[in-house]
């Protein structure tokens, strides 16, 4: 069974993107959700006010680098309370020729069997990640999105992976959030950097998974994403045409049903959790179109529930670390 994580950060940020009027107001898109709007505005307020950051991974270092971040964040997977054992995960770099996986898949996991525990099933986890990653004439060359995408993969290995596959890939998006917080709460501030870029992305997609039951609303997304984003216009609208021609090809249902496992059901497990103070765990339950019976549930290969203090720490912290992010050399 393989799990698959799409690269839907940049689908949201730049499909049909189209802007040449850039605003910052919530009163120029009243089609949108105002308080999303406003959440997007200054998380991308603090999100562009880091430091140009990469994670440098390069073919020549990559096994060791991976190792590096896998050794590092081990512990606070552990430290969540939802798993009681940590599994080194083996993960490889690879290469497709195929567009759809070459321009929107980050990476992949093997889970091994879908019904007993993982650990059990296959002691020797393997995560493929995209090895545009590491190619220095790539866009995507030590983006952002390598460390949220590498934790996600990892969360998978550790057993956030056996069950319905809209469930397994929200719960995983929140443990890939409350893991980097607890790593950035312990010091560790290059992990920031991803976990701003991953919960933006994520606030982005819920509030597109309002937009894109209407054209006019649609349309003011792309134009307030495209506000905030910082890419350069030219670019995010020739990458917004290549997004827009995949997703009419694949089909609106599908970008549905994505937006609600990754980032929308996400978005809302994060929120209730953070109003309850934890998560509890549930092994079964399901995100259909709606999903909202999951949204106060996690699956929890432990049994255990999931208390969001990391996040909440985070949150309430986020100008301060910001700041301290901001003075912190590049190594
Ligand atoms: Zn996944």
């Amino acid at each position: 069974m393989k799990i698959r994580l799409l690269v839907l950060a940049l689908l949201c940020a730049l499909l049909g993107a189209s802007a040449f009027t850039l605003t910052r107001s919530v009163d120029e898109y009243p089609l949108l959700n105002p308080q999303l709007v406003a959440e997007i505005t200054y998380l991308s307020k603090e999100y562009n006010a880091l430091p140009v950051h990469h994670y440098v991974v390069t073919a020549a270092n990559a096994p060791a680098f991976t190792l590096e971040w896998q050794i590092e964040s081990a512990p606070f997977f552990r430290d969540t309370g939802i798993i009681s054992s940590y599994t080194m995960a083996n993960v490889v770099y690879t290469f497709s020729d195929d567009p759809n996986e070459a321009f929107h898949l980050l990476g992949q996991t093997d889970c091994g069997g879908e019904v007993a525990g993982f650990a059990v099933q296959n002691p020797s986890p393997t995560i493929w990640l995209n090895g545009r990653v590491f190619n220095p004439v790539s866009p995507w060359y030590q983006s952002d999105f390598w460390l949220p995408t590498i934790i996600h993969e990892i969360a998978h290995d550790q057993g956030v992976c056996v069950g319905d596959s809209p469930y397994v890939e929200s719960s995983t998006q929140v443990v890939t959030l409350e893991v980097m917080a607890a790593m950035v709460n312990s010091g560790n501030l290059e992990a920031l950097h991803g976990l701003l870029y991953e919960w933006r992305s994520i606030v982005e997609g819920a509030l597109m998974s309002e937009a894109v039951k209407s054209p006019k609303a649609l349309a003011q997304f792309q134009r307030f994403v495209a506000s905030v984003d910082g890419s350069p216009e030219a670019i995010a609208f020739s990458k917004g045409q290549v997004a827009g021609r995949f997703w009419t090809k694949t089909g609106i249902e599908e970008l549905k049903g994505i937006l609600t496992r990754y980032e929308l059901a996400p978005y809302e497990m994060v929120k209730n959790g953070l109003r309850v103070g934890y998560l509890a765990a549930n092994e079964t339950a399901t995100v259909d179109s709606e999903g909202r019976q999951a949204y106060a549930t996690i699956l929890s290969p432990n049994g255990q529930a999931l208390p969001l203090d990391d996040l909440r720490y985070l949150f309430n912290h986020l100008d301060a670390l910001v700041a301290a992010a901001q003075l912190q050399p590049r190594r």
